[in-house]
């Protein structure tokens, strides 16, 4: 037995056998061939060679009409190297004469010229290095298989060990089979843990390399309250994992009960919860616990899920279904946020090339570049709109100047509605993510151009304090509880109230209920929340008075270190509420 610690992003625990997605270095199986095979193995490589080039063709198409010619450019050069006739000659005549397998073949010529290039010295020859790194790995993934594909065709019950899993990969993930996940990297506010808690699949992440322990078929528990990894339990450790998990349903039903409930504190003020959602089948999981209506829809998964832009009428049809589960209530639906971690996997590769991709073309700046398909979302939303008390947010808002130009492209696809005589609603409330800086910084001057703020301090924090919310490394840096985030949210909540603009928290911050004392405590009167953390958030409302809250909110913003302030809050809402710790 093998206990491997990470970070616990999505509760629950689940037991099954393992598949191994393995990390991004491939395994060549044999190095060498049969003399009589030799012909069959150049066929081999020739045909993995074609497949590779038509996928670089089809990328290189993509970068270029949805990114510029430049991110084009980047899949060409590797198109003229898996193309070049020298390169390609060389490796057969490895196959030929000196009988290597064509994984090895492939990989030696490459990684050879990858060295001379290196060893150069200068930069621009080691960064075409790692394009002949880049197009090793595609020529063996066509050659080996790609086993992420195994994901695919899963017919039995499966706990899945991967060294990362993308949020394209996680939303594709067939939940009739999937039972948990664990992943080698990844940090507890990364689009991959949020996933795992939309799916509510127990989910353990930046495990560390634990892979190469684990061959596949071995019974695995994924702890994902605990965030423990688990491999070939023994009997005693399996007993008491099933007798804990039973105890927590039981708990988790009594939870539920508080559904109908209201969420107020216990001195009687109304503490809203939305909840925030990635798919429109989650609303089930919204109404099923009470939810006061959509605080955060991400409408990007739209797009992860099915790898393409999806067409108006999918997207007419996603948000209706939203919409009608709470027709008489809000839904604040959130344009595109795709970029960063987020990309479908035939934006994969731009991504990857791309020098800290969450710091450039993502969210509203790729959407105000990309103004036919901002439009077709527009025009979608305002569409379904007429169904509901619909509100459109635009993500990771930076400047004015983006706002501006987001609310006029917003005003001409009302003008393309109206004259097209389309139902639509013209009246409808804009609002914006606060999750840069420099939007908390001047939220006074933001606050004056919308109807509301959703402070999104995953974000926050990871721009706040420069440091990547997917990256274990850093992990112990990344908390919710810096006194650098409550001054962020001091200045945002100030401007909402100067302004009368309403304001709530949607990162998931909120959904922890150490911190609804503090999020009371400062002011905040509505909170959306991942689902499955509603019950336990209105619980810790409901433990709680206005008074009470704010003083542990002054308490707390007293205290100069994170660390300081996260066991603070622990402490007391263990006092709070001492039976749900
Ligand atoms: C946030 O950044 O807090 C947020 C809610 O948006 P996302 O997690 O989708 O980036
Ligand atoms: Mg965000």
């Amino acid at each position: 037995m093998e206990r491997n610690r990470g970070i616990a992003v999505a509760p629950g625990v689940a037991i099954g056998p393992a598949l191994v997605l393995g990390s991004e270095d491939f395994r060549i199986p044999q190095r060498f061939v049969r003399v009589d095979a030799i012909e069959t193995e150049v066929a081999r490589f020739r045909a993995a060679l074609v497949a590779a080039v038509a996928e670089i063709t089809e990328h290189e198409a993509l970068a270029s009409s949805r990114l510029g010619e430049q991110y084009g450019a980047i899949f060409a050069a590797h198109r003229q190297l898996a193309q070049d006739p020298r390169l390609v000659k060389e490796v057969e005549d490895l196959i030929r004469q000196k009988c290597h397998a064509p994984e090895f073949a492939a990989s030696r010529v490459l990684r050879q010229y990858a060295r001379t290039l290196r060893n150069l010295g200068d930069r621009y020859f080691a960064e075409r290095a790692s394009d002949l790194y880049d197009l090793e790995k595609r020529i063996l993934r066509h050659l080996l298989g790609e086993r992420k594909e195994e994901l695919a065709h899963l017919s039995a019950p499966v706990i899945v060990l991967a060294h990362n899993l993308t949020p394209s990969e996680t939303a594709n993930l067939d939940t009739r089979f999937v039972l948990g996940f664990a992943t080698e990297v990844g940090g507890k506010s990364s689009h991959t843990a949020i996933l795992a808690g939309a799916l509510e699949l127990p989910a353990v992440v930046g495990v560390g390399s634990f892979l190469s322990e684990v061959a596949g078929g071995e019974t695995i528990i994924i702890d994902g309250n605990e965030g423990l990894v688990i491999i070939d339990p023994d009997e005693e450790t399996l007993g008491s994992y099933r007798d804990a998990e039973q105890k927590r349903q039981s708990t988790a039903v009594k939870l539920k009960s508080l559904g109908p409930l209201q969420s107020e504190t216990r001195d009687g003020v109304l503490i809203r919860l939305n909840g925030n959602i990635e798919f429109p089948h989650e609303v089930k999981h919204c109404t099923d616990r009470g939810a006061e209506g959509i605080g955060l829809y991400r409408t990007e998964f739209l797009y992860l899920e099915n790898d393409q832009e999806p067409s108006e009428e999918v997207q007419f049809e996603a948000y209706s279904e939203v919409i009608r589960a709470f027709p008489d209530k809000p839904v604040i639906i959130r344009t595109l946020d795709l970029g960063a971690e987020k990309f479908p996997q035939s934006m994969r590769e731009v991504i990857e090339a791309t020098p800290n991709p969450a710091l450039g073309l993502r969210s509203l700046r790729l959407t105000l570049q990309n103004q036919a398909m901002f439009k077709t979302q527009l025009r979608a939303i305002l569409r379904a709109a007429v169904l509901g008390d619909v509100r459109l947010m635009f993500p990771l808002v930076s400047t004015l100047l983006e706002l501006r130009q987001a609310k006029m492209i917003l005003a001409d696809v009302v003008e393309d509605l109206h004259e097209e005589q389309i139902p639509f609603r013209r009246e409808i409330q804009v609002g914006m993510m606060v999750e840069v800086p420099s939007a908390a910084l001047l939220a006074d001057e933001f606050a004056r151009e919308v109807d509301f703020f959703s402070i999104g301090t995953n974000d926050l924090i990871q721009y706040t304090l420069a440091v990547d919310r997917a990256n274990p490394a850093v992990a112990n840096l990344y908390s919710s509880a810096d006194p650098s985030i409550f001054r962020m949210i001091r200045f945002v909540l100030a401007a909402a109230e100067k302004h009368k603009v309403s304001v709530s928290v949607c990162g998931q911050m909120s959904s922890d209920p150490i911190y609804t004392p503090l999020l009371v405590g400062m002011g905040l009167r509505e909170l959306s929340v991942t689902p499955h953390a509603i019950p336990e958030v209105k619980q810790a409302v409901r433990s709680l008075t206005v008074p009470q809250a704010e003083e542990i909110a002054r308490h707390a913003q007293s205290l100069e270190v994170a660390r300081d302030v996260e066991n603070y809050l622990r402490g007391e809402f263990k006092k709070l509420s001492a039976d749900l710790v």
